[in-house]
């Protein structure tokens, strides 16, 4: 029976962005062209759902290139690697494809042009995190890793006057600029990236989930605990004044005291969650009196990139001459 007052704000846009989008077709058409296995390095994206998905059409996810057959097809993940990772999987005489989101790609040539010509980088990002630790093997020797405002008192660079900040694409705005302030209150003379290190899609779903977080009594948020951009939609909402927030693979782990004294169910997903994720979290608050659904939307999205180069050419021939060499 349908309670009265209770109702769903559903993000737009959610889930699924333009780099990831790309790096899930790009393992389904290599299966489809050169057929199973597909070695994948480190999860495509940060998804349960979607590394499970993939590793039943024949994908095999590995943590490291040494963990590859020679000889295999291995790809990259959307969180780009560093140089170094290409050159073992070419001593593996493996063949490679390289699904990095090209924004993350942009943020690589940034480290290099800046380190080329001989800046200091202060790397805004999570210790630790696939996609910094790519972008700092760019240009190991000129990036310092800053982790939030609570880490600038400790940097320390060899030119004020040459100093430029990068982020990771995935933070959250707002603590971001946190850190930028406070690095800028040591280093008067920083200079900003040409343009956002965080992503459109980052961006996006984080005014979202602030333009509902006032009204919601809690905030869903569908993603895995390793995603990035979806742990910050948690602290977003939290941020944006919603009661409450919880991050969920899928509807079943939603605790229904989460729904105590609640008649405002916002509701989100990061960059890397299929929609499937999130219909089976509406149909499960549908089944519990939360039926009315308004959308909450933050911007358009029409942004695409085209499929890795590589997935034009015949891997598996390269693959074979390769292993004979
Ligand atoms: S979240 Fe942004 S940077 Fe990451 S894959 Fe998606 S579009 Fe690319």
């Amino acid at each position: 029976m349908r309670r009265a007052g209770k109702r769903v704000l559903l993000a737009a846009p959610r889930g699924y962005c333009a780099g990831v989008d790309r790096a899930v077709i790009a393992v389904e058409k290599a299966l489809e062209q050169y057929g199973a296995p597909i070695y994948v390095r480190h999860e495509i994206v940060h998804n349960k759902y979607v590394v499970r998905t993939l590793e039943k059409k024949g994908a095999i996810f590995v943590d490291k290139t040494a963990e590859v057959p020679e000889g295999s097809i291995v790809m990259f993940s959307a969180h780009g690697v560093a140089p170094v990772v290409h050159e073992e999987a070419a001593e593996r005489r493996l063949a490679t494809i390289d699904a990095t989101c090209p924004l993350v790609t942009k943020v690589h040539k940034e480290a290099v042009r800046f380190a080329n010509e001989d800046y200091d980088i202060l790397l805004i990002g999570h210790d630790g995190h696939e996609e910094v630790i790519g972008t700092s093997g760019e240009a190991p020797d000129h990036i310092t890793l800053v982790d939030g405002p609570g880490d600038v008192a400790g940097v320390e660079v060899r030119d004020e006057s040459k100093v430029v900040w990068l982020s990771q694409t995935t933070l959250s705005v707002d603590e971001t600029m946190e850190t930028v302030d406070a690095l800028k209150q040591k280093f008067p003379q920083l200079i900003s990236p040409p343009s956002d290190d965080i992503c459109y899609a980052t961006q996006n779903r984080q005014i979202a989930v602030k333009q509902m977080g006032a009204d919601a009594d809690l905030v869903i948020v569908v993603g895995s605990k390793n995603s990035s951009n979806s742990v910050r939609l948690v602290e977003v909402a939290l941020g944006a004044g919603a009661g409450a927030s919880h991050l969920v693979d899928g509807a079943d782990e939603i605790d229904e005291a989460w729904l105590e004294g609640v008649s405002t169910v916002g509701l989100t997903s990061g960059a890397s969650v299929p929609e499937v994720l999130v219909e089976g979290v509406l149909e499960w608050l549908s089944q519990r009196g939360f039926e009315d659904v308004e959308i909450v939307k933050a911007a358009e999205e029409s942004i695409t990139f085209s499929l890795p180069k590589e997935l034009r050419r015949d891997l598996r021939a390269e693959a074979a001459a390769l292993a004979e060499k």
